[in-house]
């Protein structure tokens, strides 16, 4: 059976009860890292300025983004406290693994779902690998 190391546990610990409950179940069958919990308005917009620089005033995009919230004026599911949002990835980590991760979220959800309907958890979870406009496959996060 696997088990979070102390990195991951001390980023689970700052995430919302519900997504601490999900994922201590997960790391029972799944060995996983997790990368984010909370994150502070600084360390949010260290993520958003990957990709870009800042050209005559604004942000211009100059690369590939990771993010499109600053943690200022767009705040991030990650910079409330406790996190409603974290992030991880199958470890070790191989950000190739992509299809592996698809696999890893089905099973994450699936469990994330029972809990929900056994009312062991309060909120459903979402993953963002099933978004349409910013896929964002480490995303895990409250509904709504
Ligand atoms: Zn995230």
């Amino acid at each position: 059976m696997a088990k979070f190391g102390t990195r991951s546990l001390e980023r689970l610990s700052t995430a919302h009860e519900d997504l601490q409950k999900v994922f201590n179940e997960v790391i029972k069958y799944f060995d996983c890292s997790i990368i984010f919990g909370h994150r502070t308005p600084a360390e949010q917009f260290e993520l958003f300025k990957k990709g870009r620089e800042f050209q005559h005033g604004q942000w211009v995009k100059t690369g590939s983004v990771v993010n499109y919230l600053d943690g200022y004026d767009k705040k991030s599911k990650h910079n409330y406290s406790p996190s409603h949002a974290i992030d991880t990835w199958l470890y070790p980590i191989d950000w190739s693994e992509t299809e592996e991760m698809k696999h890893f979220a089905g099973f994450v959800l699936g469990i994330a779902q029972r809990m929900y309907d056994k009312g062991e958890i309060k909120n459903e979870i979402e993953w963002g690998g099933n978004w349409r406009s910013f896929i964002d496959m480490p995303h895990f996060q409250l509904k709504g």
